[in-house]
C-alpha cells in the first residue's frame, strides 16, 4: 500500500498541463495565510458594496472548486469523472439562508438535483445540509429541548416534510441521501430527526446517511449507541464520517458562552477519534454503510489495510471514500484505479450564491495548509514528469 498515492500520472491524467499550473496558482494564492486573509476581506468588503464579483470568483475558486452554475454545466463533469469510475455526489451549495419561501427554494433544487442525478449516470447520491431546510435558530431551540411557539411548531413540521420528501425522492431515484453535519448546538435535534429517517427509510437497505463529526469528543459513544440502538430496533445505519469543518467556530463559541469546549483537545486526539470510528463501522458492515469523507492519508491507508485484513472487498458496496471536487485527486484516482469506490462531492450553484460557500471554502483552506502544500508539491511533481517523459 506504500506508496500508493504518490502516482501522479493516474492522479492527474484528466488534467492538461494548462489546467494544472491555473490549479498551482490558486492553490498557491489560498495557502499563503496572508494572501488568503487579505483575499477573503477584499471579497467580502466588495460584497458589501455590492459590486459585480462574479467574474473574479468565476474566473478563479468558482472554476476550479466548483462543478458549475447549474446542474446541465456540472452534468458533463460528472460524465468526465465517470469515465475514470469516480461517481459524483452534486451539492447545490448555497449557504446562509433563513426565510421559509429560502427553505422551499432549496427543497426544490435539491429534489430537482436528485432528479437529475442516478448511479447509471455517474452520481449515486445526493447531498443537503439541514440549515437549508430550517433555521439555525429553530435547529438551536429544539436542540435545547425548548417549548416551541405555535409558529415554531409548524415551523418544525415543515422541516420535518422537508426532509421526508428528499428522502422519498431519493428512493424514487434510487440514491442514497447523505445529511451533512453543521455546528454541535443543532446537533441534537438533527439526531433525532436523521434517527427518524433512517427507521423510516433504511429498512432494506441503506438510504439515508447522517454525518458525524469524530472532531468532536461525545461523537464516538454516540456513534457505538448508535450502532446497538438501530440494530435493536431494526434499521440499518448510514454514516458519512468526516473530522468536522467548524472548528473555529465551535472554539469561539464555547468561550462566548463559557461552556467546555465540545471539541477533541488536538489535531491527534481527532486523528484517533475519526480512526476509531472507521475501524468500528468496517467491523460492522452487516449493518452500516460508510461514507469516508476525509483527505487524511493515513486514516485512508488504515482502512485499506483493515478491509483487506479482514477480507472485505476493495468495491463493498457499503464503503465510499469520498473527496471534494479537485482536491485529493492523488487518492481518488489510485483508489478508483484499485477497484474500490470513490465519490467526489461536486458543488454547484449560481456564482453569486456559491460565494459564502467557497469563502468558507478557503477559510477551512488556512486550517488545513498542509493538505494544500501537498497538493501543490504533487502537481509539481507531475508538471516535472511530463516534462521529462
Ligand atoms: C466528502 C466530504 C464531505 C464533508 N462533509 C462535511 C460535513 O457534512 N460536515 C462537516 O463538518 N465537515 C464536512 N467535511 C469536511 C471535513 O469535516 C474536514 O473539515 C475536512 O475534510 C478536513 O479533514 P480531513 O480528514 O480531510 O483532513 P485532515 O487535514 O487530516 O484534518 C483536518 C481536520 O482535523 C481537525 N483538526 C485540525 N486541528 C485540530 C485541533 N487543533 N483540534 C482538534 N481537531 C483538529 C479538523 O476537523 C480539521 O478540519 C467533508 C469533507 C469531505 C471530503
Amino acid at each position: 500500500m506504500n506508496g500508493l498515492f504518490e502516482n501522479t500520472k493516474i492522479a492527474f491524467a484528466s488534467r492538461s498541463d494548462a489546467e494544472l499550473k491555473k490549479s498551482l496558482l490558486l492553490l498557491k494564492l489560498i495557502s499563503s495565510s496572508f494572501l488568503n486573509k487579505a483575499g477573503i476581506a477584499v471579497i467580502k468588503f466588495l460584497l458589501t458594496l455590492r459590486l459585480p464579483i462574479n467574474f473574479l470568483m468565476r474566473r478563479t475558486m468558482f472554476d476550479h472548486f466548483c462543478g458549475g452554475t447549474t446542474l446541465e454545466e456540472s452534468q458533463a463533469v460528472v460524465q468526465k469523472l465517470n469515465a475514470d469510475n469516480i461517481d459524483s455526489c452534486l451539492n447545490y451549495s448555497i449557504e446562509g439562508i433563513n426565510l421559509e419561501a429560502g427553505f422551499d427554494r432549496t427543497l426544490e433544487e435539491i429534489l430537482r438535483t436528485i432528479e437529475a442525478s442516478s448511479p447509471e449516470l455517474g452520481s449515486s447520491f445526493a447531498v443537503f445540509k439541514p440549515t437549508g431546510y430550517g433555521s439555525t435558530k429553530l435547529f438551536e431551540k429544539v436542540s435545547r429541548k425548548e417549548p416551541l411557539t405555535s409558529d415554531e411548531v409548524e415551523a418544525w413540521k415543515r422541516v420535518k416534510q422537508r426532509f421526508h420528501l428528499s428522502c422519498e425522492k431519493a428512493i424514487e431515484r434510487n440514491l442514497k441521501l447523505l445529511i451533512d453535519a453543521e455546528e454541535s448546538w443543532i446537533q441534537p435535534a438533527l439526531d433525532d430527526l436523521l434517527e427518524e429517517m433512517m427507521a423510516t427509510y433504511n429498512q432494506d437497505q441503506v438510504v439515508v446517511y447522517a454525518t458525524v463529526q469524530l472532531y468532536l469528543k461525545e461523537r464516538l459513544p454516540y456513534l457505538k449507541k448508535l450502532i446497538e440502538s438501530s440494530r435493536k430496533a431494526g434499521y440499518q445505519i448510514g454514516i458519512k464520517l468526516v473530522r468536522g469543518a467548524y472548528l473555529e467556530k465551535e472554539t469561539n463559541r464555547s468561550l462566548e458562552h463559557n461552556v467546555p469546549n465540545p471539541l477533541c483537545p488536538s489535531k491527534e486526539a481527532t486523528d484517533i477519534n475519526f480512526d476509531k470510528g472507521l475501524e468500528l463501522l468496517l467491523g460492522h458492515l452487516d449493518h452500516a454503510a460508510v461514507f469516508i469523507g476525509s483527505h487524511n492519508e493515513a486514516s485512508t491507508l488504515k482502512a485499506l489495510k483493515q478491509m483487506k485484513n479482514t477480507g472485505i472487498p476493495e468495491n463493498h458496496p457499503r464503503v465510499c471514500f469520498a473527496h471534494l471536487f479537485k482536491m485529493s485527486d492523488n487518492i481518488s484516482y489510485n483508489l478508483s484505479n484499485k477497484g474500490y469506490n470513490v465519490v467526489k462531492y461536486l458543488p454547484f450553484g449560481p456564482v453569486n450564491k456559491v460565494i459564502p460557500y467557497l469563502i468558507r471554502r478557503a477559510e477551512e483552506n488556512t486550517s488545513v495548509a498542509n493538505q494544500t502544500t501537498r497538493e501543490i508539491e504533487l502537481i509539481k511533481t507531475e508538471l516535472k514528469r511530463r516534462k521529462q517523459a
